[in-house]
């Protein structure tokens, strides 16, 4: 099958989470089972830097009157996933992030940064294939894609099936009515029937609503979404699209996490040579200036600091890893309070508590091998990575009970045959406290090492759920489409 991904975020050219991580292994995945998969990414300065082996540039004009625009055929560094890079120098080749300027104000025309990103996509799949290449299915992944599915089902002709994935409903690129026409689209699709989202214009209703198949990160958070605690307004048209709304699980990409071969650690390690995961904490301890001695039970959290993540619980608990001589470790940014308050916690306690404020890929991969425990203790969570990449790194998950982190994190207290980590329900800095008290009764026995090797060995490769992807573009390409 011949598919094209479109999306924001593609590692390792620009990543601000987990889209990113997920668009830079699946490809790879889908390869693997003999699809040719390639992927559109916006052509943000970074991108255009490191995109490798690009090739001359192909025209599609101007197609929403912001500048002239042309797609640079590339490839992913380190991989053979193809990427076309869509450059568009009055829109994207500036200094700052996807999203935000760097005064961390959003971009005011990412209606326009976005939109031309979905359009350059349905020119790609539809107009003559500018490119050589014509896709069967496009596969949009969250809001900043989410008007393909529209463009694709005001074409009217023959197009490629569209799968929309939602990796966070949370963020539903919320714009002004009056900018539908400033897309190339019409006055009526701002309807209820199209990309109206309680009186504003939302990019990913549109694609929740036009798009063939939809699909989630976790089989819990595709549920939890068509509920209202967790539908974010959207549930309404996520429960009438069930039948074909899919939760497929997120895989890790095993070769960039993978503590036997991983350049970020000062030693490899692996479940049986488990040796040089004590290094790594060592180093960790070393680099933050924290006190140094394998000894000490060490959490850590690697996140965006904001409410959805639960920060708040983990401040709520730093009496109990002061009080108990443990250690925790947080790399992120976010909400300027909770920085403070973690820049205030190093301070008055630099012997036990390491904040990096900042976004380090590098020091990410020796949280998750240096740490004992890892935090993540989200009020709600699509699939979450880091729990998964805590368990390959032998460090064991402490996770609140939603989303993918349920469908990844079997508690060890509940069920002791099959458990890899410590899980809570309810978001209270008690609960969190509890689950991390459990986790410390079990450091330095013989049950963490148990633990810790059960989760090692587990699976969490992108290959079943490469299969599911296939089965849902098949389904989009036979299925008929039913518009709610
Ligand atoms: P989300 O996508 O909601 O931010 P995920 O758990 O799905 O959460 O993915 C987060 C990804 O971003 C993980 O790969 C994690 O390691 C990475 N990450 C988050 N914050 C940082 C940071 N400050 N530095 C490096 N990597 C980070």
């Amino acid at each position: 099958m011949r598919v094209l991904m479109v999306a924001s975020e593609l590692f390792p050219l620009v990543k601000t989470g987990g889209l990113a991580d997920v668009v830079g292994a699946l490809p790879r995945a889908l390869s693997r089972r003999g699809h040719d998969v390639r992927v559109l990414v916006p052509g943000y300065r970074g991108v255009l830097e490191a995109a490798e082996s690009p090739g001359p540039p192909v025209s599609l004009g101007d197609p929403l009157g912001v500048g002239p625009t042309e797609i640079i055929p590339a490839k992913l560094p380190g991989s053979d996933t193809r990427v076309y890079v869509l450059r568009c120098p009055s829109l994207y080749d500036r200094q700052g992030g996807p999203y935000v300027d760097p005064n961390g104000h959003d971009w005011g025309d990412n209606h326009l940064r976005f939109a031309l990103l979905a359009r350059a996509a349905t020119i790609i799949a539809v107009a003559g294939a500018p490119l050589g290449w014509a896709p069967q299915v496009v596969h949009a992944h969250d809001w900043q894609a989410g008007l393909l599915p529209a463009y694709l089902q005001l074409w009217g002709r023959t197009r490629p099936a569209t799968v929309m994935t939602v990796h966070n409903l949370h963020f539903a690129g919320r714009f002004h009515p009056a900018l539908t026409s400033a897309v190339g689209l019409p006055q009526s699709l701002f309807s209820v029937n199209g990309a109206e989202l309680y009186g504003v214009m939302s990019y990913l209703k549109a694609g929740l609503y036009f798009a063939d198949r939809i699909t989630t990160v976790s089989p819990t958070y595709a549920g939890e979404i068509q509920t209202d605690a967790h539908g974010e307004g959207l549930q309404g048209l996520l429960s009438a699209r069930a039948p074909h709304l899919h939760g497929i699980i997120n895989g890790i990409d095993d070769e960039v996490w993978n503590p036997a071969t991983d350049p970020a650690l000062p030693a490899p390690y692996d479940a049986n040579q488990i040796a040089g995961k004590a290094q790594a904490k060592r180093e960790l301890q070393e680099k933050l200036g924290m006190r140094v001695d394998p000894s000490i039970p060490m959490f850590g959290l690697v996140s965006r600091l904001t409410g959805q993540k639960g920060i708040d619980l983990v401040l709520g608990n730093l009496p109990l890893v002061i009080d108990s001589g443990a250690q925790l470790v947080v790399l992120g940014s976010g909400a300027a309070a909770y920085e403070l308050a973690l820049s205030e916690a190093r301070r008055h306690h630099p012997q036990q508590i390491g904040f990096y404020r900042g976004y380090h890929e590098p020091l990410s991969h020796k949280v998750m091998a240096g740490s004992d425990f890892v935090l993540v203790p989200s009020r709600f969570e699509p699939c979450g990575l880091t729990q998964m990449y805590a368990q390959r790194y032998g460090s064991l998950p402490i996770v609140r009970h939603t989303g993918g982190l349920a469908d990844t994190v079997t508690d060890s207290w509940a069920v002791p045959s099959v458990g890899t980590g410590f899980s809570f329900v309810d978001p209270t800095n008690w609960a969190l406290g509890n689950a991390m008290w459990r986790g410390l009764q079990t450091y330095g026995t013989p049950r963490y090492d148990e633990l810790q090797q059960r989760a090692m060995h587990r699976d969490f490769g992108w290959g079943p759920s490469a299969k599911r992807y296939e089965q849902v573009y098949v389904d989009a390409l036979v299925g008929p489409v039913h518009l709610v």
